[in-house]
């Protein structure tokens, strides 16, 4: 994987183009590998969402590494704007000079443009994602005046976490009406215990424990927690375990500690971790 900083505000992941490539484990939770396939042979935009660390960013690299196509990540966050996805002029020695963003790169080489917690970013994205995102296929950059048609094998990906927004972040009707939709949560118990091991190495009995642990955290999400053990924080604990920590440490310090700031809500997540550990 190369990052490139083109600029201060956006990091983008260039994978699977010039570095040698290593064969990315994704464990298929439904049928989303076919689907993905289908909407990409369609040249149709795919819209992911789900809670955080439940495999969305994974799949989406799985994908392009399998459809053999250059993938750009895009992390949104909200100053991310329109210019940090196509490119801007920038100053060098020979003067002003046009740098391609992210989008506008995988719009030329017919790539995958992955824009990750898409919500986050700026209103004015959206002019660009519009034509990019419905059949016109075209991205107009305002600032050269050239118009775009993106290359067959371009495809638009989006994700964003349900559960993180709000009355001001929500995502527009006419944007999400553009995509394809799947929805992520995290895996059945049976393939939860599978992605730990084959990530980590770890003996399936503590994979077990941890998956067990996970779904008892998981129903008290309504209750007590903003936020639930995402199928990431057991891969850090089950990474912690095999280096040797104290079960019981791992757990506050992979588990309880990122899942609250409040005293109280920690030691009630301690208190059922020590009914696994
Ligand atoms: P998201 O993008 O949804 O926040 P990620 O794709 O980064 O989450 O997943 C977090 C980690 O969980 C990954 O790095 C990977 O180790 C693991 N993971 C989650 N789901 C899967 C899966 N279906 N197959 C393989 N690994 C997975």
């Amino acid at each position: 994987m190369t990052t490139l900083n083109l600029n201060a505000s956006v990091a983008i992941a260039a994978d699977n183009t010039d570095q040698a490539k290593t064969s990315l484990f994704y464990q298929e939770q439904d049928n989303e590998v076919a689907l993905f396939e289908y909407a990409y042979n369609q040249q149709l935009p795919v819209l992911i969402k789900g809670p955080t660390g439940c495999g969305k960013t994974r799949f989406v690299a799985h994908m392009a590494e399998k459809l053999n196509k250059p993938l750009y990540t895009v992390a949104c966050h909200d100053d991310l704007t329109a210019a940090d996805l196509v490119g801007r002029h920038l100053v060098g020695p020979q003067g002003t000079y046009w740098q391609d963003g992210p989008l506008t790169r995988a719009v030329r080489e017919g790539g995958i443009c992955y824009l990750d917690e898409v919500v986050e970013a700026r209103k004015d994205t959206t002019v660009v994602l519009h034509p990019l995102a419905d059949d016109r296929r075209i991205l107009p950059l305002e600032r050269t005046g050239e118009l775009i048609e993106a290359a067959p094998g371009f495809m638009l990906v989006v994700s964003y976490n349900p559960g993180y927004q709000n009355l001001f972040k929500g995502m527009k009707p006419s944007t999400r009406q553009r995509f394809i939709g799947l929805r992520f949560g995290y895996p059945e118990s049976e393939i939860e215990q599978d992605i730990i091991i084959k990530e980590t190495g770890v003996e399936p009995n503590l994979a077990f424990k941890l998956v067990e642990l996970a779904q008892a955290l998981r129903r008290l999400e309504d209750n007590d927690l903003e936020e639930v053990a995402s199928t990431r924080l057991l891969i850090y604990a089950a990474k912690m375990m095999t280096s040797g920590m104290n079960p019981l440490d791992v757990c506050r310090c992979c588990l309880a500690e990122p899942l609250s700031d409040d005293i109280q809500t920690v030691n009630s997540i301690m208190e059922v971790v020590k009914i696994y550990f």
